[in-house]
């Protein structure tokens, strides 16, 4: 799964306390955590549904064949929200009915007979129910969308499902923990002129009284139930075919032709995993649905993998570099899982990082096979720090989390998980070498196919592939929170280079933080050509160069480097020497230590300033965060206005090169980097980027804004925006029938300056005009995109019990901490806690003290930089 694009400052965590284990067993069954008990296991379901899409209700009927171990007074399985109208268990030839007994709190459901036992052996459970159709992405739920007719716009819906981790029981009753691997019938009675897509291809479809057909698919192979799909809708499609596997992109009507650059891309990526893999895939088709909305990311499903529609179909005319590298990237994520997850699957939550890590790692390693030129590496290296701002704090966990309560499994889907995971397996398979490495996933797919694993098979599978311990590298990377830093001291003595290297516990705000230490691979390299490979342990490590040149450690890893003064000192003055990757390197460390309170803010202010002449989008992605984050620290509306001038200043040099318009044969970066530089020039509010915004907004119906930099003009508008601009805004966004240009027109409408529109704006989020998962996302990020977090947390504040009754249930953990993560103030980070513990329950207080500690720990950082940043502002704005 992939969601929604994630800040660090609001990302989720799970603490279970205890301390890392450093060796996890193997998978077994009945080890596996769950709240389900294992003497009865579920082998096959028979689902059959019927949706009312004008009631919001559908019937099913599921019949499941389970296995008993021994005999049981009770079967229990999960089921939310659906209210049962007959259990029936047959067994042999007898029939018995069972009462049913429900747990709200756990999602279970126990099932008695009126006497006597569940006797050893096979039965079959039959279950008549009925259940909701729900707004939110959470079992089954629809999606309202838009289409144009002619010259009006019509509503219309589809209906989809979101199972992982926890909501499969919401469509029909199961034994919803992954470890319960079964195969499935599925049966759906639609509209005849409706498609229904599911994990199999369809079997048959046979007409039903009024109008109506049943769509019957063919039998799964044997899953976990969070990857059972089901999709209903007027859809158009696309097929094509690589290696004889059926490949499907279904659209809304009229959208199918967008969809092949996805197609393109599918085939190559598909073409490629059967290879690297050594399993073939391993149903008969794959099919990728487009969802016009509701939806934030992608979900891995077997066979009929869904995105949000702006992430798979890519309309020529509102496209950009970026959208495509974005498309790309989500594909080779999701169809990466179709091994990885789906063929093997994780045992429990706890290793979720075994799916969604190795997914990201495959695809930023895809993309750079396939397409060199965009620099993944670059863009995954800038996704670290995130993960690395995360991991750096008191608020930490380990990549593997211990996760007792399956109801807090969406806790650990954060950047840790995905990215810190992902930034291992790079170092790893750089350690064990690229082929070493692809042989053990081999033989681990091999051995496990259809089943489970836990992390340590899969270092099983490594290390008898490298004749390395391979658990013994990993555990500390996995299964402690945290990461290094490694201090690196030179001295030059009779003409060679000495070099000592030592590594500590980088915390941001965290002294107390447990001392921990981790096996670190680095690669030095001094002058062109001398290169030492370094495996740093526990203790400090030597190493000397023939020659006395400045030595410098250069293989990007997770980890944070620092230079003694005099070796800092040569580096900046050979900024323009070394690589980009190098570069992103000290500066993101060069930050972070800032954070830290281990250097000031102008040791950065001065890196940036020795940057006027760089050319790399990724270098400038990196400063505009850093001086967002600065100008978060400033009080005074004066002192602001002084560092928006310094920031303008700052950011003039690399956009008069880049300037407004394409250029023939220009780098294929630039348009993103011109995207960039407009969104951050507009919000320092220079007036000749806000007033050319203004102009070509104006003027966009005679001359469409080109699609590369159409999101930062919009956003430079609705920041700046007057009444009737917001109103332009507005009926774009009502207009819009593609789910891009409608979070565009979103986007620029959060951006809003002017309080009395910022209020508009946000009392129609409570409205019922917009989905309610999409409202509250949207409310939520009115104060870090506005930068006016006052005003948007006194509205949230005060209409609290509104936006809680349109979030969902896990929702309602996000709201509070994402309206406050923008202060810097540690009362705020008080008002926030207290606020959380008087309306939520307990599982909602991770979130907002992870909130918290990062309020506090820029209210820290502002202590002791704000003076210091507003005079080297005010030293060299431009006059
Ligand atoms: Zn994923």
């Amino acid at each position: 799964m992939l969601a929604h694009p994630i800040r660090h400052a609001l990302l989720a965590f799970a603490l279970l306390a205890a301390g890392p284990a450093l060796a996890e067993p193997r998978y077994s069954f009945q080890a596996t955590p769950g709240k389900l008990p294992k003497d009865v296991v579920p082998s096959h379901y028979s689902l059959r549904l019927v949706p009312d899409l004008q009631k919001d209700r559908f019937d099913g009927r599921i019949e499941i064949e389970i296995e008993a171990a021994r005999a049981v007074k009770t079967l229990t399985l999960n089921a939310a929200n659906l209210t049962f109208k007959s259990a029936v268990l047959a067994t042999g030839g007898r029939e018995a009915s069972l009462s049913a007994s429900f747990d709200a709190a756990n999602e279970t459901v126990t099932l008695a007979p009126a006497s006597g036992q569940i006797a050893t052996g096979k039965h079959r459970l039959r279950i008549d129910y009925s259940g909701p159709i729900s707004k939110h992405s959470q079992g089954l739920f629809q999606v309202p969308y838009k289409v144009r007719e002619g010259e009006r716009l019509a509503d219309k819906k589809m209906l989809a499902t979101q199972f992982e981790p926890v909501h499969a029981r919401k469509m029909f009753p199961s034994w919803d923990e992954p470890a319960f691997r079964a195969t499935f019938d599925v049966a759906v009675e639609i509209e005849q002129g409706l498609t229904a897509v599911s994990n199999m291809p369809v079997l048959r479809e046979t007409p039903v009284a009024g109008g109506r057909k049943e769509v019957a698919f063919a039998r799964s192979v044997s899953m976990p139930t969070y990857l059972v799909a089901l999709f209903v809708g007027e859809l158009d499609s696309l097929h094509d075919e690589v290696d004889g596997i059926k490949l499907g992109i279904y659209t809304v009507k009229g959208k199918a032709e967008q969809a092949r650059f996805a197609m393109q891309s599918t085939k190559e990526i598909v073409r490629y995993f059967n290879d690297y893999f050594g399993e073939r895939y391993a149903l008969p088709k794959l099919d990728q649905i487009a969802l016009p909305g509701g939806f934030g990311g992608a979900m891995e499903n077997w066979g009929a993998i869904v995105y949000i529609e702006s992430r798979l179909a890519l309309d020529p005319a509102n496209s950009s570099l970026r959208l495509k590298q974005a498309i790309y990237g989500l594909i080779a994520h999701e169809v990466a899982h179709q091994w990885f997850g789906n063929l093997v699957t994780m045992a429990w939550w706890d290793n979720l990082w075994l799916n969604e890590a190795f997914a990201s790692w495959m695809a930023t390693k895809t993309e750079e096979k396939f397409h060199p030129e965009w620099r993944s590496e670059l863009r995954r290296m800038s996704h670290v720090e995130y993960a690395m701002a995360e991991d750096a704090r008191k608020t930490t966990h380990p990549v593997q989390t211990p996760v007792e309560d399956d109801s807090r499994a969406m806790d650990i889907f954060d950047a840790i998980t995905y990215t810190k995971g992902e930034a291992f397996l790079h170092m790893l398979e750089s350690h064990l070498g690229e082929d070493a490495f692809r042989t053990g996933v081999r033989s681990y797919m091999k051995a496990h196919r259809f089943s489970n694993t836990t992390t340590a098979d899969l270092w099983h599978h490594l290390s008898q592939a490298s004749n390395e311990d391979v658990a013994l590298f990993a555990a500390r990377w996995t299964e402690q929170p945290g990461f290094p830093l490694v201090r690196l001291a030179q001295r030059c003595d009779g003409g060679q280079a000495f070099v000592t290297l030592a590594q500590q516990r980088f915390t941001l705000n965290d002294p107390q933080a447990k001392p921990l230490a981790w096996k670190v691979p680095l690669t030095l390299v001094a002058g062109a050509q001398e290169r030492h490979a370094i495996l740093l342990g526990d203790t400090p490590a030597q190493t000397r160069f023939p020659r006395c040149e400045l030595v410098r450690a250069v293989k990007p890893g997770y980890y944070r480097v620092q230079y003694d003064d005099a070796a800092f000192t040569l580096l900046v003055e050979r900024l323009d020497k070394i690589d980009t990757a190098e570069r992103l390197r000290l500066l993101a460390d060069t930050f972070a230590m800032m954070q830290a309170g281990s250097a000031d803010a102008t040791r950065y202010l001065r890196l940036v300033d020795r940057l006027a002449e760089e050319p790399d989008r990724v270098i400038w992605d990196q400063i505009i965060e850093s001086l967002r984050f600065l100008r978060g620290l400033i009080d005074a509306p004066a002192d602001r206005a002084a560092f928006d001038r310094y920031a303008a200043t700052i950011l003039a040099r690399p956009f008069a090169k880049a300037g407004w318009d394409a250029r023939q044969g220009e780098d294929a970066d630039l348009p993103a980097f011109r995207r960039s530089l407009i969104d951050a020039l507009g919000r320092a509010g220079d007036e000749k980027v806000v007033r050319e915004a203004r102009t070509r907004f104006s003027v966009r119906e005679r001359s469409a804004i080109d699609p590369s930099i159409r999101a930062a003009v919009l956003n430079v508008v609705g920041r700046h925006a007057d009444a009737p601009a917001f109103d332009a805004l507005l009926s774009m966004m009502r207009g819009a029938t593609d789910v891009e240009s409608k979070w565009q027109a979103q986007s620029a409408l959060r951006h809003v300056l002017d309080a009395k529109l910022q209020r508009r704006w946000m009392e129609l989020l409570l409205t019922d005009e917009l989905p309610p998962g999409e409202a509250v996302w949207n409310l939520n990020h009115v104060a870090y995109d506005s930068d006016s977090p006052e005003l948007a947390w006194q509205f949230v504040r005060a209409n609290l019990a509104a936006v809680y009754a349109k979030a969902s249930p896990r929702g309602r953990v996000y709201v509070l901490p994402e309206s406050a993560a923008p202060f810097a103030d540690a009362a705020r980070a008080d008002e926030l806690l207290q606020l959380t513990k008087a309306n939520l329950d307990a599982g909602a207080l991770y979130e907002a003290e992870k909130t918290a500690d990062w309020i506090r720990l820029k209210a820290a950082v502002k202590a002791r930089e704000q003076q210091r940043i507003v005079q080297w502002a005010k030293d060299h704005a431009r006059r």
